[in-house]
């Protein structure tokens, strides 16, 4: 439900946006530089065993129509002009949700030569989840959380962050 949103003039419109944008949020994902085991615990969370469609959350490929951004993996110098393009085409309100400890802080790929570290040193992140790599569940957790600031943020415009992990 990428639309953009006029602040102040909220109405039936924005009133209507809000709530289709949490039942129906879309959701991107972008690996930074990960070895592949975070992506394929996200991709999981997609397929029919764990299903996040039953959250009306579906899989898309355009950052204009997503409403919450995963990303996998480490920030190298190449990958966070990619990830910086990608945030900056999504439209307000979204969301950012780091999955794993590489994408969380670096992971044990921190203060490698060629490497920034966590998501944050980019872009803001909302959700972070743990783990290496975490569980599907978790990670739909984390994208239920998503939802919720996806709300908050649609009704208010603010941006602040939530560990996931933290229970
Ligand atoms: S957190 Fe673990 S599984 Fe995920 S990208 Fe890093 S090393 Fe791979």
């Amino acid at each position: 439900m990428g639309v953009r949103r006029t602040k102040g003039k909220r109405g039936i419109f924005g009133t209507w946006m809000d709530l289709s944008r949490a039942r129906s949020p879309w959701v991107l994902h972008y690996d930074a530089s990960s070895c592949n085991g975070c992506d394929i615990e996200t991709v999981a969370c997609m397929t029919p065993l764990y299903d996040i469609e039953r959250f009306g959350a579906i899989s898309i490929g355009c950052p204009k129509h997503a409403d919450i951004l995963l990303v996998t993996g480490t920030i190298n110098h190449k990958s966070q002009r990619v990830l910086r393009n990608i945030y900056e085409q999504m439209t307000e309100p979204k969301v950012v949700v780091a999955i794993g400890i590489c994408a969380t802080s670096g992971g044990v790929f921190h203060q490698s030569y060629n490497l920034l570290g966590g998501v944050d040193k980019v872009i803001p992140v909302d959700v972070y989840i743990s783990g290496c790599p975490p569980r599907p569940e978790a990670i739909i957790d984390a994208i239920v959380m998503g939802v919720e600031k996806l709300k908050k943020k649609g009704k208010e415009g603010s941006r602040d962050s939530v560990d996931a992990s933290s229970g």
